[in-house]
């Protein structure tokens, strides 16, 4: 397969929970092409199992931040300024809503439901980007976060998680007209379900990988791997032309009608 050198690059992951999840799949991409990368970790609980998962890459960082809280994300990005002296790439992949939001009808969704979910999933971008932003300028930075068809379409028990989708995809294209004039991209890919720790939290997970193997252009479900090269082509240059975009990496199954 064809090899990008990026050494020199740089980039912060938020999102690697364990070998299964998509950031992992991204930074793997990232990592054969010689980025430097910073991960983060969600409280010290979950350290040593990202620590072991960082150290898959040549001269990492690791940092804690729950995304919900705005001074570990300030901290974050300043430790990454004092570190790498600048950032070319942010990857977003980073969801959460409350079991019973998907589990249960969505007109039952709690206002503390709601808020959660859009905080987490959504919110946490904009504030993610207005901190990267100034280590970017200059420097044709690039952000790639993760979304689902659900932002799009009504899919069962996705509920509230559907919702925050809609607001990370209108997000990124406000973000892209903004940042454009700093040479700043912003995209977001919306992938195909994959077996992740997220995805089983979903009801009715496993029916949703069948109905796409069966109804999918491809007829088949999407790897992990495709979700890294499709990130790495936004986050590099070779994605260069494209911004405020909606990329669709899930065997073409959003194009079908009937
Ligand atoms: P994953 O491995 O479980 O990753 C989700 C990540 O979100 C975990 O690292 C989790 O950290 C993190 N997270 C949740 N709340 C957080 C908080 N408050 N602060 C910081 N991090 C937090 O699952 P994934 O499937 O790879 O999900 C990654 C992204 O892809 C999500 O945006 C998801 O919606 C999207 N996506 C997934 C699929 C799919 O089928 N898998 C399809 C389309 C889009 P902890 O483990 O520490 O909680």
């Amino acid at each position: 397969m064809y090899t990008l050198d990026l050494s020199g690059k740089t980039a912060a992951v938020f999102g690697v929970a364990n070998r299964r999840s998509l950031a992992y799949g991204i930074a793997k991409e990232l990592g054969k092409a010689g980025v430097r990368q910073a991960f983060t970790y969600q409280g010290e609980r979950l350290k040593d199992n990202v620590a072991k998962l960082a150290g898959d890459f040549e001269n990492s960082m690791l940092l804690e931040c729950d995304v919900t809280n705005e001074s570990q994300l300030e901290s974050t990005f300043s430790q990454i300024k004092a570190e790498f002296g600048h950032l070319d790439y942010l990857v977003h992949s980073v969801a959460f809503a409350q079991k019973e939001d998907l589990e249960g009808d969505f007109v039952n969704t709690s206002r503390d439901g709601f808020r959660t979910a859009l905080e987490i999933s959504a919110y946490s971008l904009i504030s993610m980007t207005r901190f990267a932003k100034p280590l970017m300028e200059g420097r044709k930075g690039s952000v790639v976060s993760l979304s689902y068809l659900g932002a799009e379409r009504s899919v069962p028990h996705y509920n509230v998680m559907g919702t925050a989708k809609a607001a990370l995809e209108q997000i990124t294209r406000q973000l892209a007209s903004e940042l454009g004039e700093s040479g700043i991209r912003v995209n977001t890919i919306s992938a195909g379900p994959v077996n992740t720790l997220s995805a089983r939290g979903i009801s009715g997970f496993g029916k949703i990988l069948k109905v796409y193997e069966e109804r999918a252009p491809l007829r088949r479900n999407i790897t992990q791997e495709e979700v890294g090269t499709a990130a790495l082509f936004l986050l590099s240059e070779m994605g260069g032309g494209v911004t405020g975009t909606t990329l669709h990496v899930d065997a073409g199954y959003s194009t079908v009608g009937l």
